[in-house]
């Protein structure tokens, strides 16, 4: 019994454990992990587990309690560990914090990192189990490289002024880092606090006059932020991307590789 704190740490679970693992994903589908409310069932899932697999850089805020709370006796592993984090952005009015962006996964090199902590994870958890979560860890590791290549070339398709794009909260420094993408984001790393109306304003002046082409819906958020900008730059809205989480199995981004391959793929289009 495996307990993954979110759907896209649970996919690469899914990817190393196959049939050996009985996964429990705590932030389903369309889920926001920042501001999430554990339930009993969670404690239990928790409590029953052997093995928990976390973000880590204080993505899940909810988390030290609801270990404590379940009394688990499980193994944690930490994803992220070993990957540098970048630094939240300041806002220029002091809201950085200084603190680290979560969001490592939207690299795919970071991703592979996760792959590399949840495949020791499960073996130490699981030794008689190791060689398994080795080769399944070893094809998936292949795909994820076809997948950074993919996502290379897409890019570079891409006129190179047109290169960037806005949505609402700032989930995707890694990603611009990796490939080049540039974007703006009006909510800051987490989706804990409103937009300011000052920021907003800000966001629409920058768009217009850096002609960013789309604005793009999360799947975790409320859509209303996305569109007002839209109205107000005159940038178009360029579908949706999906960025803390999975869609459900029959959605676009039922897997981590189908979300990066419809991300890339919207950012193309727009
Ligand atoms: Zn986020």
């Amino acid at each position: 019994p495996v307990v993954a704190s979110f759907s896209i740490l649970a996919d690469f679970v899914r990817e190393v454990g196959g049939e050996r693992v009985a996964l429990t994903t705590l932030v389903g589908p369309d889920g926001d992990a920042h501001v999430y409310s554990p339930s009993p069932a969670d404690a239990k899932a928790m409590a029953a587990a052997s093995l928990v697999v976390v973000n880590g850089l204080k993505f899940e805020g909810w988390l030290t309690r609801l270990l404590k709370s379940s009394g688990t006796k499980a193994k944690l592993a930490t994803a992220t560990e070993g990957i540098t984090p970048l630094k939240m952005q300041d806002d220029g009015h002091g809201h950085g914090h200084g603190g680290e962006d979560p969001h490592a996964w939207q690299s795919v090199s970071n991703a592979k990192v996760y792959v590399a902590n949840i495949l020791k994870a499960l073996s130490a958890a699981d030794p008689a189990g190791k060689a398994i979560y080795e080769a399944n860890a070893a094809a998936y590791l292949a795909k994820l490289d076809a997948l950074e290549t993919e996502i290379k070339a897409a890019v570079a398709r891409i006129p190179a002024d047109r290169r960037k794009a806005i949505t609402s909260h700032d989930a995707f420094a890694y990603f611009a880092k990796a490939y080049g993408i540039a974007f703006v984001a009006p909510q800051g790393v987490s989706t804990e606090a409103e937009a300011s109306a000052r920021d907003v304003g800000r966001i629409i002046r920058q768009v217009k006059a850096q002609k960013v082409p789309a604005v793009f819906l999360e799947n975790i958020s409320n859509p209303r932020l996305a569109e007002q900008i839209a109205r107000e730059s005159g940038a178009r809205i360029g579908g949706r991307l999906y960025s803390d989480a999975l869609s459900g199995s029959d959605g676009p981004a039922g897997t981590y590789i189908a979300m990066m391959k419809h991300n890339i793929s919207q950012i193309e289009k727009a």
